[in-house]
């Protein structure tokens, strides 16, 4: 049987499937997991679209390298914020950084003797940072 019209047959065979969906599985992006299996993500997309169980492998695949590269992450504060980690080197970085800053705002009050006129800050040269907590723009003056 020839195969007719467009181009080269796709080649995505088995062991390379394995190698995407194990590198995905590690926590490498879908773009680097295809670059290192030799194919396109374009490909690798149009396969997971074509092909069910190969998509839902992917899937799994990739929910597992989500957690991989969260497992990579150092435990700290950001972690202890943002993924919720509760060990004890978490719990102390966070408590020491909460207590950090809360000791630096004291530092800042400025004394309430001092006129300090309202003065606009204008919101879109500053980027928030976790440092601080940005008020709601309307509350944004400083007094
Ligand atoms: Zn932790």
């Amino acid at each position: 049987m020839t195969r007719r019209g467009r181009g080269r047959p796709p080649t995505f065979i088995d062991a390379q499937r394995t190698l995407y969906l194990d590198l995905i599985t590690e926590g490498l992006s879908l773009d680097d997991a295809a670059t290192r299996t030799g194919i396109t993500r374009q490909w690798a997309n149009r396969v997971a679209a074509n092909d069910p169980s190969f998509n839902t492998a992917r899937e799994l695949a990739k929910k597992e390298g989500k957690r991989a590269r969260i497992d990579r992450l150092p435990h700290d504060e950001y972690r202890y914020n943002h993924h919720k980690c509760r060990c004890t080197t978490c719990r102390t970085a966070a408590t020491q950084a909460r207590t950090g800053r809360r000791t630096k705002e004291t530092d800042d009050t400025t004394s309430p003797d001092t006129p300090h006129p309202p003065q606009v800050i204008d919101m879109r040269q500053r980027t928030p940072t976790r440092e601080e907590s940005t008020p709601p723009p309307l509350l944004a003056r400083a007094s």
